[in-house]
């Protein structure tokens, strides 16, 4: 089978964290910027590195950009040339594009110009970051969906020693606890009658305001 090629366009901080995490996987990665000192800094960390005006047509044709298999696009603040980008990559027909938006105007654009994922870094840390400060118990969550959540709880004292069944949790919050770590060990789909150690780290699934109700009423 084809190795996936991946393209990233925007050297910036963003961008170019991707460059380097991607040659880290080992995954062939081509770096495109217009500006010839972004592209000079990853000419050693990516496979190429080329310098490119991607808001025009015949430089990203000359690059073959169609026939790679995944193209970032993390150009942040000029906004213009963000969507100018991905509306060619769109039509020269790429199959999969992942855009970073800078705000929400933004991101709706790129969605209706068929971006197929629509990426929004600084405000998903700051949502993640500002929801950790605020819930000491809750160590990190990851968004399904506006309304749906996986999130880490840690387990207090007050859920200490009681097992699955005694808290009644599902008929009672609607939330489901997928697995619960305990040190080194992960139970996955844990039994009704598993008990909950102070200090268990447990990983549940549900609606974000059933997830909230028995965080503030149990944990
Ligand atoms: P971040 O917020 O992730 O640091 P920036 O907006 O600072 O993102 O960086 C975006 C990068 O995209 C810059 O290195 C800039 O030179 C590059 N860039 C901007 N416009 C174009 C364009 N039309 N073609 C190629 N690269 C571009």
């Amino acid at each position: 089978m084809k190795r996936k090629e991946f393209a990233v366009i925007g050297l910036g901080r963003f961008g170019g964290s991707m460059v380097k995490a991607l040659s880290e996987e080992g995954v062939e990665v081509l770096a495109i910027d217009n500006d010839e000192d972004k592209v000079n800094e990853y000419a050693n960390i990516a496979s190429h590195a080329v310098v490119g005006d991607t808001t025009d047509e015949a430089v990203l044709k000359s690059l073959g950009i169609r026939n790679f298999d995944h193209v970032i696009v993390a150009i942040g603040d000029n906004i213009q040339a963000s969507i100018l980008t991905t509306l060619i990559l769109k039509e020269l027909g790429v199959k999969h594009i992942t855009v970073k938006a800078t705000n929400d105007y933004h991101e709706k654009v790129l969605s209706r110009i068929g971006a197929d994922q629509v990426v929004h870094p600084e405000r998903d840390m700051g949502r993640r970051i500002a929801h950790n400060i605020v819930s000491n118990n809750v160590l990190d969550y990851l968004e399904l969906s506006d309304e749906h959540s996986i999130v880490e709880i840690v387990a207090s004292r007050r859920l200490g020693g009681y097992t699955l069944i005694d808290l009644d949790i599902r008929a009672k919050y609607g939330i489901n606890i997928v697995a619960i770590k305990r040190g080194k060990n992960i139970i996955v789909s844990p039994q009704a009658n598993e008990g909950i150690k102070q200090g268990d780290i447990l990983i549940v699934i549900g609606a974000d305001k059933d997830i909230d109700r028995f965080e503030k009423n149990l944990v």
